[in-house]
């Protein structure tokens, strides 16, 4: 049996934590989680948020039931966001022009697969109708190359939580963010036997 570092989910001999960039964000980054989700190999959601100490996670279908909490997301003076690709949801941009920027911002994600991923975001609206959903427009294609079904924008979670964060808060740290991403994304293609060892983004 292959031991499984159990932060980063990758064998204990090829443990990724310290490839893991900390970015401080101002934004309080909350992930939505179905808990099988969470314990698969290709979820990144996980990876997100070991980067972010600003972010926490809150699980849905746990086996003892326990319903997801969604307490402490009605504070006043914050701007509560989910990532979503609802109809209704507006371009990011377009509600952060017109932010008081001074607010600051809950952003909300909801991870899983594309059906896991909308169901908690209608779940979510329905208990906190205060929040406002957005969704991202344009940029670059992808680089997740280890599920295909994923998103139907075809962003990883964790591409997506870096492009919306970079666009609240700067690109510098959707950077460090994305590069990490291509490092540990090329470190399970080789697990995969999909690339050669030397193919592996900065080494082992
Ligand atoms: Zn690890």
């Amino acid at each position: 049996m292959n031991l499984r570092c159990s932060r980063c989910q990758f064998p204990l001999s090829l443990c990724s934590c310290g490839q893991l960039p900390q970015w401080t964000t101002a934004t309080r980054l909350v992930l939505l989680i179905h808990a099988q989700e969470f314990h698969r190999t290709t979820n990144t959601g996980r990876w997100a948020h070991l980067c972010l100490p600003n972010s926490e996670i809150r699980f849905h279908g746990l086996p003892n039931r326990e319903p997801i909490s969604w307490d402490g997301l009605s504070e006043g003076n914050t701007d509560y966001l989910i990532l979503c690709l609802a109809d209704d949801a507006l371009p990011l941009e377009q509600v952060l022009e017109k932010r008081n920027s001074q607010r600051p911002i809950q952003l909300l994600v909801p991870d899983g697969n594309w059906g896991q991923g909308s169901r908690l975001a209608r779940k979510a609206r329905k208990a906190l109708p205060h929040i406002q959903p957005v969704k991202l427009t344009g940029g670059a294609p992808s680089r997740y190359r280890l599920r295909t079904e994923h998103h139907p924008d075809g962003l990883s979670t964790f591409e997506a939580i870096a492009r919306t964060l970079g666009a609240i808060e700067g690109e510098e740290g959707q950077k460090k963010l994305e590069e990490a991403f291509e490092v540990l994304v090329s470190r399970r293609l080789w697990l995969r036997g999909k690339i050669k060892k030397d193919e592996i983004l900065g080494g082992l």
